[in-house]
């Protein structure tokens, strides 16, 4: 896919909506409303979108599958920009590799498409990363920014094992907004991050696995999705893990042993079934769980010395760690 380079002098005027709601467009179904909100149906809507911004100083937004945020209950002022819309499978097949051999399964996707898409694609194939990829929430593009992935000695686990390049908007140029393509060795990977490509916006991604069939991958990613339904509240709004798990930790554990399973702050609540999830049962706002996160974080400060950083990130709060940019 060549990149490409479009000059803010030659982008065609886009239509924002206003105090859109982003109570439907992410997993904890609470927040506020988008002072401005686009949801650009092509790349080039997307660059005609960050350039319009540019132009009146808006801070910018990015949300996608909306799986790994918490997005705060006043307006948000700027832009937020839904990437649900740059959903375009471009390539999924098997091609050959030099030297023989049984090649490689190739998918690449605008960032928007669902993790579940690609999961579909390798398990077609009876390929490891269907496994890791079944019952991770969101969107490709979210999964490269989080390196997503799985606790279990898996191969692949996470993200980093299986993109071969991003293309992303940069936005740190002064007069355009050129499209660059990443390699993954270009990249900064570590637990639940990566690095190396920001500021900007990641709109496709390159993931690839050698194409040789296992035939038990089936069996695998139905155990993996038993296991999750056994031991997570899926049936509930939330946004998976809240805490990533300090080194040598594992963040539940802590909780479950400071007695905080079921611990309630108005409509948020310490999951009874996984207390590394606060649920939304039904009336919480972003301040709710805010709050509940701060007791948890207290408590297990207090009571066996270990600081835990959130997983999930900001969104649209003061302390934002969702990293808008100008
Ligand atoms: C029930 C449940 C289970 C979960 N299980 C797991 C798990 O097993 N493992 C795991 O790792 N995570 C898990 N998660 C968390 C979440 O699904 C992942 O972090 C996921 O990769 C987030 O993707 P998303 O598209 O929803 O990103 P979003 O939540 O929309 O965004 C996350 C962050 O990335 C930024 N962003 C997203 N897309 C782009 C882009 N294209 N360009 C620039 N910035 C972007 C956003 O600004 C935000 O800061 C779970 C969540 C839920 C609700």
């Amino acid at each position: 896919m060549p990149s490409h380079r479009i000059a803010t002098s030659e982008i065609e005027p886009v239509k924002f909506e206003q105090q859109k709601s982003l109570k439907d467009l992410n997993w904890w179904k609470v927040g506020g409303s988008a002072q401005f909100f686009l949801q650009p149906q092509s790349i080039d809507d997307l660059i005609a979108g960050l350039a319009e911004a540019r132009a009146r100083t808006w801070a910018v937004h990015v949300l996608s599958g909306g799986s790994n945020v918490l997005v705060a209950d006043h307006e948000i002022s700027g832009l937020v920009i839904s990437l649900r819309s740059l959903n375009r499978v471009l390539r999924s097949e098997v091609v050959p590799t030099e030297g023989g051999g049984s090649g490689r399964a190739v998918f690449e996707c605008e960032a928007g498409v669902a993790k579940s898409e690609a999961a579909k694609f390798f398990l077609q194939k009876k390929l490891a990363p269907a496994v890791f990829l079944t019952g991770i929430p969101g969107d490709v593009g979210g999964g490269v920014v989080m390196n997503a992935g799985v606790g279990e000695a898996r191969t692949p686990r996470e993200f980093c094992e299986i993109v071969d390049w991003i293309d992303v908007v940069d936005t740190s140029a002064d007069n355009d907004f050129p499209v660059r393509r990443r390699g993954a060795d270009e990249l900064h990977w570590t637990y639940r991050h990566s690095a190396g490509w920001q500021p900007g916006v990641i709109v496709r991604v390159g993931l690839s696995w050698p194409a040789d069939p296992d035939p038990q991958v089936m069996e695998h990613v139905r155990d993996a999705t038993r296991k999750r339904v056994a031991t997570q509240p899926l049936t509930q709004p939330s946004c998976g893990s809240v805490f990533r798990n300090p080194p040598g930790h594992k963040s539940a554990k802590l909780i479950e042993q400071c007695g905080l399973k079921g611990l309630t702050v108005g409509g948020a609540q310490v999951s009874l079934k996984h207390a590394n999830f606060i649920v939304n049962l039904g009336s919480a706002t972003a301040q709710d769980i805010q709050t509940l996160i701060a007791k948890v974080r207290a408590t297990v400060l207090e009571k066996t010395g270990v600081s835990l950083e959130t997983e999930v990130r900001l969104f649209g709060f003061s302390s934002d760690t969702s990293t808008p940019f100008r």
